[in-house]
């Protein structure tokens, strides 16, 4: 239920987004947060990217599929509607911004800020070669 809260800060003023790994802990409302405007880059390695772009339409569908049953249960109440917190194809749309990066490389986000993913011993890596 927490996860429909709403953020409790303006998505338009986030700038960019570091996602260090793929748990939907940590990745799970970002189809939320693009849906109310987000549209910085979201920093990841391709495997994290990989792993969401199967995982958030997934968990999109999850949600549909849970609306819908909660919202027989409110018609039965006599109550309104709810949305799905979003839907599979928000979750496909908001690929759109994320930005693959390689392991172990410096990336440089800005003139001040430089950023390296490595091993943090908690997910998955996958190799290239
Ligand atoms: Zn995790």
């Amino acid at each position: 239920m927490e996860n429909s809260d709403p953020f409790l800060y303006n998505a338009n003023d986030i700038d960019f987004m570091l996602l260090t790994h793929a748990h939907i802990d940590h990745s799970g409302r970002i189809p939320k947060l693009y849906n109310e405007g987000f549209r910085g880059k979201i920093y990841a390695t391709k495997a994290t990217c990989d792993l969401c772009q199967i995982m958030l339409p997934d968990s999109g569908h999850i949600q549909e599929v849970e609306i819908e049953w909660k919202n027989r249960k409110r018609k039965r109440e006599g109550k309104e509607d709810l949305p799905p917190l979003y839907t599979a194809e928000d979750a496909l749309k908001c690929m759109e911004i994320f930005e693959p990066v390689e392991y172990d490389s410096i990336i440089d986000i800005d003139d001040n800020i430089s950023v390296r993913f490595n091993d943090a011993g908690h997910m998955l890596r996958f190799c290239n070669c």
